[in-house]
């Protein structure tokens, strides 16, 4: 399902001293089954941007189209609700949304809500927590029982229950150990290899942008700075730095070594942090 984003602008609490134009003058296209990072400075915008992504947000001029409906500045709700059963967010610490006695509850309360009959809900969550490689004896346990990374899981199966076209993830590793990190980032990478699905990833880590995305996107002070494939991007470091972005010598290195040579290097080398 295509994306295109035409004159988006955003303004928060208009016509009050609060007033805040967070987006303004975007214009963005993201094709079907593609794999595109968002990466900003905090403040810059990203957040706003991902809850137009699926309806959260309105625009308050310009346009949204996601598949075949359009959101401008005075949609109605309904048309909302149906962009957010096909865009999927994984929010920032997903896991604090749980809420269910079990897991398979927390996993099957989406599809429910939708329409989708228990049996089937039932059916949908034991497939997804295979998905998300959740072992299925924690599907009768509670979801507090489990560790972070296991929790994490569950919420990312309870997204995934949807069945939704496009994957938006909000910073999807945050506060996880290097291994739990890999192992995220790889889930969501087998995904969209797998099952085609449109993956847009919002990063502070310039690695995991360089490594998974085929399109890059930055952000800086409410509107599109930078756009491109990784190396595109990266190789602009002069307006990497303009956006108040530092680029990791991992990928400083990488790009230097490979004009050098004249190769491409598949692999960015991870920092390892902690
Ligand atoms: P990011 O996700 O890149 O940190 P945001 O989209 O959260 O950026 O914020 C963009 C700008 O909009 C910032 O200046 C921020 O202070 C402002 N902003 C974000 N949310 C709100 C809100 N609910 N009310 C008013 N201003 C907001």
């Amino acid at each position: 399902m295509d994306i295109t984003v035409k004159g988006l602008e955003h303004t928060y609490n208009p016509r009050t001293p609060f007033e805040k134009r967070a987006i303004y003058n975007m214009d963005l296209h993201i094709k079907s089954g593609s794999y595109t990072a968002i990466i900003g400075h905090t403040g810059s915008g990203k957040s706003t941007l991902l809850q137009h992504l699926n309806g959260l947000l309105k625009p308050t001029a310009g346009s949204i189209t996601i598949g075949d409906r359009t959101i401008k500045a005075k949609e109605k709700a309904k048309h909302l609700k149906s962009v957010r059963k096909k865009v999927g967010i994984v929010f920032q610490f997903p896991e604090h949304q749980l809420f269910e006695e079990t897991v398979e509850k927390d996993i099957m309360f989406g599809p429910m809500n939708f329409g989708v009959s228990e049996e089937a809900a039932r059916e949908r969550a034991r497939e997804m927590s295979r998905l998300v490689g959740l072992p299925s004896e924690v599907l009768d346990r509670s979801p507090f029982d489990l560790s972070g990374g296991q929790m994490r899981r569950v919420a990312i199966a309870g997204v995934l229950a949807m069945n939704p076209e496009v994957i938006v993830l909000d910073e999807p590793t945050a506060g996880l150990d290097p291994k739990g990190r890999h192992d995220i980032m790889e889930l969501f990478y087998r995904l969209h290899r797998e099952k085609g699905l449109t993956t847009i990833l919002v990063t502070h880590s310039m690695e995991d942008a360089a490594r998974y995305a085929e399109e890059l996107i930055v952000l800086h002070q409410g509107t599109i700075h930078l756009k491109g494939t990784p190396q595109e991007v990266f190789s602009s470091s002069g307006k990497i730095t303009e956006a108040g972005l530092r680029l990791p010598e991992t990928i400083q290195f990488k790009y230097a070594l490979e004009s050098k040579l004249g190769i491409r290097i598949e692999e960015t080398p991870l920092t390892i942090q902690e």
